[in-house]
């Protein structure tokens, strides 16, 4: 029962912050790399001030760990634990959620921060309802160790949040945090995490992946993004002008929904509130109108550039250069200068 599980996982306020420490979990590939939006939320986790304990888990969790202390990434980290067992390969919610309480018993952790990737919206849910506990969503800042901003209403308002839960169920977003740079290799010790007994038949199976392979940079990183929306017309202008212009930059591809619906596009490609969230320096949308769900997904980018030939158009009230006019005439100008250079 909730009842049990807060007197397993306490309930006493925590005296003593000196205590206090932060869990963080961390994604990793095949290879042993672990992914940027983790690095994200090493980086929040360390802006918490508190001692960080990194979780890593799947077969390739010891090669993280090696990875990750090369690498460092935060002077406050001072344990990694690894849970080298395939059972967790592709974190399925129902194995990750008792590997990561199992830590989360020692009153220690009064921290828990994970990216809100789609492993980070599976596992914080279920940890928060075993824990009897409300766990912060998509959090992009961090105020105090107790106090933190996420956005609400598809972006449209920010709310800061208070909790006075002893464990802090955090998952941030991964484009308002920086990822953790390499910085001397840590000390940190790197050790088997305790493992529950939980780890069992699973009713759900892994089937296979269907990844859609890019030498692009990854769209939720990539310092410059070029998207492409509805006034593209069809795949084949789609294809003709916006790839040529990423290549000139080396930038990610993105799409409004639209787009994506129009078939212009891979679904992997929309930026929004139901698409991917991105904040690069350089964001050039191109044949978009500026919906407030796509607004959601690219706001925040450093320097927004848009070209449309509606001059109405509420992407401009967002962007920072704005070209009024015929795209089919623009980009090809726009690729052939910048190509040049
Ligand atoms: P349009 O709004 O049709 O705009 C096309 C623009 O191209 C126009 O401004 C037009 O002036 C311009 N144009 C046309 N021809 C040319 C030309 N030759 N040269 C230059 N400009 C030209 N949308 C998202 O993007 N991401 C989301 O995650 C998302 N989630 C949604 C969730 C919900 C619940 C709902 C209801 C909607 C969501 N949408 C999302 C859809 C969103 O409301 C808009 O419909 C969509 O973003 C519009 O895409 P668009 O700008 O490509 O198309």
């Amino acid at each position: 029962s909730s009842a049990a599980l807060r007197v397993k996982y306490g309930t006493s306020v925590l005296a003593n912050s000196r205590l206090a420490s932060t869990l963080v979990f961390l994604e990793s590939s095949k290879d042993g790399k672990i992914a940027q939006s983790s690095m994200s939320a090493l980086t929040a986790a360390a802006q918490l001030g508190f001692p960080i304990a990194a979780l890593l888990a799947g077969s390739s969790a010891s090669k993280a760990a090696e990875e990750l202390k090369k690498t460092g990434g935060s002077a406050l980290l001072q344990q990694i634990y690894v849970a080298n067992n395939e059972a967790y390969d592709h974190y399925f919610a129902e194995n990750v959620t008792p590997l990561a309480l199992e830590l989360l018993k020692e009153p220690e952790y009064t921290h828990f921060v994970v990216a809100s990737s789609a492993v980070g919206k599976s596992i914080l849910p279920r940890m928060g309802a075993l824990l009897d506990f409300q766990p912060i969503c998509d959090i992009t800042k961090i105020v105090d160790s107790a106090t933190f901003v996420r956005p609400i209403y598809a972006g449209n308002a920010l709310a800061t949040v208070k909790c006075l839960q002893d464990k802090k169920l955090i998952s941030i977003r991964a484009s308002s945090f920086p990822a953790a740079a390499a910085s001397e290799a840590t000390n940190a010790a790197i050790s088997e995490a305790p493992q529950s007994s939980q780890v069992s038949e699973l009713t759900v199976k892994w089937e296979g992946e269907n990844l859609v392979k890019s030498a692009r940079p990854d769209l939720g990183s990539a310092s410059k993004v070029i998207s492409g929306g509805r006034g593209l017309k069809n795949k084949e202008t789609f294809d003709n002008l916006v790839t040529p212009l990423a290549d000139s930059l080396g930038a990610a591809i993105g799409a409004t929904r639209a787009a994506v619906d129009s078939g212009f596009c891979d679904n992997s490609l929309q930026i929004g509130q139901t698409g991917k969230v991105v904040a690069p320096d350089l964001y050039i949308g191109l044949g978009i109108s500026g919906a407030i769900q796509h607004l959601a997904g690219m706001k925040d980018s450093k320097v927004i550039v848009a070209i449309n030939n509606d001059q109405e158009a509420p992407i401009f009230q967002v962007a920072d250069y704005g070209l009024v006019g015929d795209l089919n005439e623009i980009v090809p100008e726009l690729t052939e200068k910048l190509s040049q250079n």
